[in-house]
């Protein structure tokens, strides 16, 4: 029979746990958190070998007592997926996502949905309320109705209608509060009081982050038990962040793990409890009142406690912070959706703006082992991010003989032989940062891209067949950037093609003027975002 005992942190209190309290008894603080006995699971890595992926195949590390009680989707055991592209993008080898879109609704509140709806099954609760932002609820919704579970849920303003939608689909009864989702909380909660209905405490519950340090067991195990060095997430209530802090200190008190990642939270400009907080060096985070972010997964207000804890850790194992607006959401949604294939919501992509940031800013390095947790319920915000142009109409019955074709690029550019094909030589040895690069220009059509893996061979093909435009790297085998750029320049048929310089290298004063005068224009690699770089060169060859 597994033992679990509730723990405060901040008075040292604990006890037995025989179900979930609401605050410790002693000093009132309202997260407490969940132990185990540990000694018993020394074996943990054989212990889960044959089971199924998911999340319950850790169950003796959660917080329930009789297995029967289970409610699943089969969330848990979402991949982590190696960004390739974007990582080349960034100039970061290790980008990986742990892929939370591939859970039963979508976001990694799956995890905490099963987890509290099993809970609550073996408490005997047959009806609650919750708060939320959205994918709180939509989560719960589906664990309810599968546990037989009547649930209340209630909105703060600025929630898509179409999540909103999906949670009346799955028959939850639904409050639409006007005022912040901090207001939102409270009124559900008198709301439970007055009716006699268990009211969920969200991510203050232990289900919470109990269930959110199982993504911390599966990024070790996907590690072959490693920590990375790094977990980058945006945050509204912190408690991922602290959930994963808390997977991985067991698997270090188990031996499995060496040591605990750096933190990296990102929220939204508009609601920056957190990151303030965190930038300014303070423990304790000043409320924001009225958040103005539409992004209302990321709309927590008021963190309470749940930062002084992301504190603490951050402390301890490493952080950073940043933020990003609504508008470079939206565009780093598009980047990530055509560079990897990835489709992501407005919160994920906040946060992978925070992300790149903090690579600009040199806090994260090109050879540690990012993993970046990645949500999405896309379809409820699309049309802010397309605008209405995202097809084209081909109406047959008023051209029945020859219907003008949608004219993608590909076609475009076929249908263009005859103008000017604007010729791009890339000299570039890492083969992912090249085909990335050429990816880009053919995606865009009307260029034509030879790539050389070195300086030597970039001279042959320049040579060759004049390029209209070089983008070169500068450390490279054979011969590097800076030499090729000198013969280039010495070279009456070669010295006028523009260059671009495109380089993960700090560059010294000496090498800063061996460049000077002869380049157009020098890019940092992770300094960059694509369309950034293509407007660059657009502007250069116009
Ligand atoms: C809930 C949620 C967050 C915020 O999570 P916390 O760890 O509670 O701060 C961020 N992104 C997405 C997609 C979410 O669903
Ligand atoms: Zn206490």
């Amino acid at each position: 029979m597994k033992k679990i005992q509730l723990h405060c942190k901040n008075c040292g209190w604990s006890d037995n746990y025989q179900e979930p309290l609401k605050r410790c008894p002693v000093c009132g603080d309202d997260i407490l958190y969940a132990l185990y006995e540990l000694e018993n699971l020394r074996n943990l890595k054989t212990l889960i070998r044959e089971r199924k992926p998911g999340l319950w195949r850790y169950h003796e590390l959660l917080p329930i007592k009789n297995v029967e009680n289970i409610v699943t989707l089969g969330e848990g055991g979402t991949p982590l997926i190696h960004a390739k592209n974007l990582g080349a993008m960034l100039g970061l080898k290790h980008l990986y996502f742990k892929d939370e879109r591939q859970g039963p609704t979508g976001s990694f509140k799956d995890r905490q949905a099963s987890v509290a709806i099993s809970v609550m099954k073996e408490l005997g609760i047959q009806e609650a309320v919750v708060a939320s932002t959205g994918n709180v609820a939509i989560a719960y919704s589906a664990y309810a109705a599968r546990a037989g579970i009547k649930l209340w849920a209630f909105f703060p303003d600025r929630v898509p209608s179409d999540k909103i939608r999906e949670v009346a689909l799955y028959g939850t009864e639904v409050v639409n509060v006007t005022g912040t989702y901090d207001q939102t909380k409270e009124i559900a909660q008198r709301f439970a009081q007055q009716q006699g209905i268990y009211y969920d405490r969200g991510i203050k519950s232990i289900a919470a982050m109990e269930s959110m340090k199982t993504m911390a067991y599966e990024i070790a195990e996907d590690l072959d038990w490693r920590a990375p060095d790094w977990f980058i997430q945006g945050v509204s209530g912190g408690m991922g962040p602290i959930g994963v802090a808390k997977g991985f200190e067991e698997l270090m008190a188990l031996g499995i793990v060496e040591r605990v990642p750096s933190i990296g939270i990102v929220q939204s400009v508009g609601c920056t409890p957190m990151v303030d907080a965190y930038n300014n060096g303070w423990s304790v985070a000043v409320p924001v009142e009225n958040p103005t972010t539409i992004i209302a997964t990321l709309s927590t207000g008021n963190p309470g406690r749940a930062y002084q804890l992301l504190w603490d850790v951050m402390q301890q194992y490493g952080g950073a912070a940043d933020s990003a607006t609504d508008e470079e959401a939206f565009e780093v949604t598009r980047i990530l959706a055509r560079t990897d294939g990835i489709s992501v919501e407005p919160a994920t992509a906040v946060a992978f703006a925070g992300l790149i940031k903090m690579v600009r800013r040199g806090v994260i390095k090109s050879d540690q082992v990012v993993v970046f947790n990645c949500s999405g319920h896309t379809f409820p915000v699309e049309k802010d991010i397309l605008g209405q142009e995202w097809a084209r109409e081909v109406d047959i019955s008023t051209a029945p003989t020859t219907p003008s074709l949608p004219t993608s690029h590909l076609l475009t550019a076929v249908q263009e032989v005859d103008a000017p094909v604007r010729r791009i030589l890339i000299v570039e040895d890492n083969e992912d940062s090249a085909r990335l690069l050429s990816r880009i220009f053919l995606s865009q059509g009307g260029y034509e891209v030879t790539v050389a893996t070195n300086g030597r061979e970039g001279l042959e093909k320049a040579q060759e067949a004049t390029p209209d435009l070089i983008i070169s790297d500068l450390m490279m085998p054979e011969m590097d950037g800076f030499q090729l750029i000198e013969n280039l320049k010495t070279d009456k048929n070669l010295r006028n093609i523009p260059i671009i310089v495109l380089t993960a290298k700090e560059l010294t004063p000496t090498e800063r003027n061996r460049l000077a005068g002869r380049i157009d224009s020098f890019l940092q690699k992770g300094s960059f975002l694509n369309e950034e770089l293509m407007q660059q060169i657009l502007e250069m060859l116009n």
